[in-house]
């Protein structure tokens, strides 16, 4: 359990830096800055995540995300396991939305006019002004209220528009077959104890993968807790693939 240990402290310390780093992710900002044709350092890391998700899946979800971080840290009061199916649709929908607007803003501001990494983040701090504070409690808010009231890691699983993003950087890999982080597993070696599916923050039915031998899913975010805990070692991560695997979004055991 050593890897859930360290990722569970830089999930820690990724919910402490939240003051400093909230907006560098903020869609709202990414929005303002398109309305005055500025690319912002959220817009960046929009295509900086898909990017790494092609090269090691939803890792920054499951290993550095502050939103995720603070989630996680309220299983202890609500860890019910999700429903899966249409509901993770909505994130789709959610990220089209904002894709639509932000075109549409960009086009009216004359096109792409400079790019600004500290765009609404004067100093650099994203926690300054009253305005900033008070976005940080909704935006807080919001996670805790949904984690509560519905269990593991829901923003993550219904609502994150940055997650679309890198399931479709993952999604290419898989395609087009080439070296990605993935889950592999040697379904003979399963005993069906379901630890897998039980400790999975992501609510993946993972022993049913594990029995259809299709451990491609658009809402693994690799955090490796399947891993660890399989008493038979059935479970690991490999880059180069040995398996066919297929990845289809909405379509998730659970
Ligand atoms: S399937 Fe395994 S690696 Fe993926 S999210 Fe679930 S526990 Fe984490
Ligand atoms: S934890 Fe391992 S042995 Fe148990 S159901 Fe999952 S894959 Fe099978």
């Amino acid at each position: 359990m050593k890897r859930q240990n360290v990722r569970k402290a830089l999930l820690v310390i990724f919910i402490l830096s939240l003051p400093i780093t909230m907006f560098y992710l903020s869609p709202v900002l990414t929005l303002q800055g398109a309305a005055r044709g500025i690319v912002t350092s959220s817009l960046l890391f929009v295509g900086l995540s898909a990017l790494l998700a092609f090269f090691a899946g939803r890792i920054f979800c499951g290993w550095i995300c502050p939103g995720g971080a603070v989630q996680e840290a309220l299983f202890s009061a609500n860890d019910r396991r999700l429903k899966g199916g249409r509901y993770d649709l909505i994130k789709y929908g959610i990220a089209a939305l904002w894709l639509a607007a932000l075109v549409i803003l960009f086009i009216r501001a004359g096109g792409i006019l400079s790019v600004d990494p500290l765009f609404g983040i004067p100093g650099g701090l994203s926690l300054g002004t009253p305005l900033s504070y008070m976005m940080f409690y909704i935006a807080m808010g919001g996670m805790v209220f949904l984690s509560l009231a519905l269990g593991r890691r829901p923003f993550c699983r219904y609502g994150c528009l940055l997650a679309p993003f890198m399931i479709a950087g993952k999604t290419a890999a898989g395609k087009l077959r080439l070296p990605h982080l993935h889950l592999e597993a040697e379904s003979e070696k399963c005993i069906d104890c379901r630890l897998c599916t039980k400790n999975c923050p992501m609510s993946l039915d993972v022993n049913r993968m594990v029995r259809d031998e299709n451990m491609a899913s658009p809402e693994c975010i690799s955090c490796g807790a399947c891993v660890d805990v399989c008493p038979k070692k059935v479970l690991s991560f490999a880059f180069f693939s040995r398996k066919k695997t297929e990845e289809k979004p909405g379509e998730n055991p659970n």
